[in-house]
């Protein structure tokens, strides 16, 4: 029986062999990728880049990157400059969630199918959104914060008002805080945006909602670490760094490195490893014109977007080492070194 098997096992294996015949169109041209940034200002968009060219490429397929650092105009100039050289697909991070609407019916106009990278282009005909789960990740900031302080004054330093993400977190913060707030058990003491989620303005805030509140303030959620590295050194200007709970977002090395000195309680960690794979993926799928089968729909206010939305993680000081650190996304050195 054992040889019988073997010998199918191998038959099965010469039939794959010569059936891998490349259709046409695979050997015609390498399939050309637009992705189009918002910013490289975090540490994760940096890595987003590179891990994203890197898995297309693989994928045997060439990819042209432009980032606009934030400005709204110069990322549909960009868009417009990636649809002239001819791209087979955009993938896109859009700065500003309304005004990349733009870039979508200017890339249809082209023949050319766009998606949505981690934040989610509004009221479009987009054809793909890949993302984390976001109102996931501000209900796991409020979960851990929520277990330290279930009473208090609370703080909240939003991210952009232009990114739905920011949005979507602060959803899922609320989500967790209102059933607290109506019991009158938490207030929530200040809440802003946090202007192009700069950590300039996020300090400024923060410092408003020290001032505003007499000092007394029992927690902060921040809705990344950027901004949370923010949060931390205002509380370091007024002796209460360390005393009072604040969450972040992204497990940033200094954010990591903050939870480990006991400065920062959590983070929620992004394996951007996984989304930028996926994304590759299936932008080589929506060059081809193949089922990328997604079964998720979001809403962008205009259609029922096709969507992927993978897990985040909360990372805290017990869970360090078996999630960051294990994953290699960051080294034990980096985190626990001087
Ligand atoms: C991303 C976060 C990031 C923030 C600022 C959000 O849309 O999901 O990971 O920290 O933008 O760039």
């Amino acid at each position: 029986l054992m040889s019988y098997l073997l010998l199918l096992l191998l038959l099965s294996g010469c039939a794959k062999e010569t059936t891998a015949v490349p259709n046409k169109t695979e050997v015609k041209e390498r399939i050309h990728i637009g992705f189009s940034m918002d910013t490289l200002e975090e540490e994760r968009w940096l890595r987003d880049r590179d891990l994203f060219k890197e898995s297309a490429e693989r994928l045997g397929a060439k990819v042209t990157i432009m980032a606009a650092s934030g400005d709204d105009a110069l990322q549909i100039v960009q868009a417009e400059q990636l649809i002239q050289l001819g791209v087979d697909v955009l993938v896109v991070v859009p700065h500003n969630a309304e005004a990349t609407a733009a870039i979508v019916a200017k890339a249809h106009d082209a023949g050319i199918k766009v998606m949505s990278y981690d934040r989610l282009i509004k009221n479009a005909d987009l054809d793909l959104y890949v993302s984390f789960d976001n109102e996931k990740v501000g209900e796991m900031q409020a979960e851990a914060i929520t277990k330290l302080v279930p009473k208090g004054k609370y703080v909240y330093i939003g991210g952009a008002e232009t990114d739905n993400n920011a949005h979507l977190f602060k959803k899922g913060v609320f989500n967790v805080l209102q059933p607290l707030i109506e019991k009158g058990d938490i207030t929530v003491v200040y809440d802003q945006w946090t202007k192009n989620w700069l950590p300039s303005n996020a300090f400024e805030n923060m410092r408003s909602a020290i001032e505003a509140n007499n000092r007394e303030i029992d927690a902060v959620i921040a809705a990344n670490d950027a901004t949370a590295g923010s949060a931390t050194k205002v509380l370091a200007a007024y002796g209460l760094l360390g005393e009072i709970p604040v969450a972040g977002q992204d497990a940033e090395l200094a954010a990591v490195r903050r939870i480990v000195e006991g400065t920062q309680t959590m983070t929620v960690y992004k394996p951007i490893n996984i989304l930028a794979e996926a994304a590759a993926e299936l932008a080589v799928k929506m060059a081809r014109d193949e089922d990328v089968g997604a079964d998720r729909k979001v809403n962008n206010g205009k259609i029922q977007v096709p969507s992927v939305l993978l897990s985040p993680i909360a990372v805290d000081q017990e869970n360090v080492v078996e999630t960051v650190i294990a994953d290699g996304f960051h080294d034990y050195d980096d985190v626990f070194g001087d």
